[in-house]
């Protein structure tokens, strides 16, 4: 494994972005940028060992600067929605940038998606780590404490890309990190993801309202076009009359893992055309499968290409949304002195 790094662009301020290449013997390589820690290129093998990019990005700074969509961000403090923006912890209530209808989404205006990290290449296992690092400061887009993150992706030998989140803070506040890359197995972006199949190791879902905030029930997945405990193409049930489909215009829904807190499979994707197969693995307790319904053909990506409606899908392992206004849920708060830490692989192989 081998991490390569080069200047990608700047931003505004004159800051400089780099863009760093993870690359495998496979042949199988990860382009990331200090910038978001977005992940611009993922490059993973169809069935006849042709690797291909396979995420949803951009290929200058302009892209970067201009999206609209989080492709392949790092999405924080707080992943997805806040009802109201705003919650109470501590005896405080802490009010947060509203920047989706009345809610609160992936962290507010200037979340963790568009800053600029410190980047170092460190040795932890087998191969070398990419690590960005970051201090959000108390008070940042209205959440309190001082709150210091690390993010380490990994590409293995073995096809694995894996991300690990860390953070320590100095005051008790709320955290729910994950990474929000679009997948489209087939490789070529101007098609969607309806025959990509689907298989999520969750029997529950958490049902949202009509502004996609749980309603704080746990709903079994059985007889709803929600159930994707068998590998089902995801164009299958998406157009059934079924009001939390309505809602979200598609699927845009927090599963609830079987199995949590241990590293366990979450989800799998097969793209039948390319044999491409991707398994999710996480320690987190849910995972946002999104089917990319406002991917609105308004924004351009690489190559200049306009994006498509359902040109990628997302899986995002995380907390459930809103779990600061749903004490039932499990807990996003971090105290002073703990760690909050959490894991995902993405593992790439095919099947015949
Ligand atoms: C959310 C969608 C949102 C999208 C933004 C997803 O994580 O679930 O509702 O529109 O991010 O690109």
């Amino acid at each position: 494994m081998n991490i390569s790094k080069d200047l990608f662009g700047k931003i505004p301020d004159g800051q400089e972005v780099h863009i760093y290449t993870l690359s495998n013997r496979k042949g199988m390589k990860a382009k990331i940028l200090n910038y978001g820690g977005m992940i611009t290129q993922l490059w993973a093998p169809d069935r006849n060992g042709k690797y291909q990019d396979i995420v949803l990005g951009y290929d200058n700074m302009d892209g970067v600067l201009a999206d609209r969509y989080y492709f392949g961000v790092v999405v924080g403090r707080y992943a997805n929605r806040i009802a109201g923006g705003a919650f109470n912890l501590d005896g405080k209530q802490y009010k947060l940038a509203r920047n989706d209808g009345d809610n609160h989404l992936h962290g507010g205006i200037k979340g963790f998606d568009k800053v600029v990290y410190k980047a170092e290449i460190v040795q932890r296992e087998a191969s070398p780590s990419l690590k960005l690092t970051y201090l959000s400061r108390d008070g940042e887009e209205g959440y309190p404490g001082n709150l210091s993150v690390s993010v380490y992706y990994t590409l293995a030998e073995t096809n694995e890309l894996s991300i690990e989140y860390a953070g320590t803070t100095d005051k008790q506040t709320v955290i729910n990190l994950t990474n929000h890359m679009y997948f489209n197995l087939t490789a070529d972006f101007e098609k969607d993801i309806l025959k990509h199949e689907l298989q999520i190791n969750a029997d529950k879902f958490t049902p949202i309202d009509a502004a996609l905030i749980p309603t704080g029930e746990l709903l079994s997945v059985k007889r709803t076009p929600l159930d994707f405990t068998k590998l089902t193409p995801i164009g299958s049930r998406i157009d059934e009359d079924y009001e939390q489909l309505k809602y979200a215009r598609g699927y845009d829904h927090n599963f609830v893992l079987n199995k949590a807190d241990t590293l366990s499979p979450a989800a799998k994707v097969y793209e039948p055309t390319s044999g491409r197969f991707l398994e999710v693995l996480t320690t987190k307790p849910g995972i946002q499968f999104y089917s990319g319904n406002f991917l609105d053909g308004k924004g351009k990506s690489k190559g200049s290409k306009i994006v498509k409606y359902r040109s990628g899908l997302c899986l995002e392992p995380q907390h459930f949304p809103d779990s600061p206004n749903k004490p039932d849920f499990p807990s996003t708060v971090l105290h002073p002195g703990r760690i909050y830490n959490s894991k995902t692989v993405y593992k790439f192989s095919t099947r015949k």
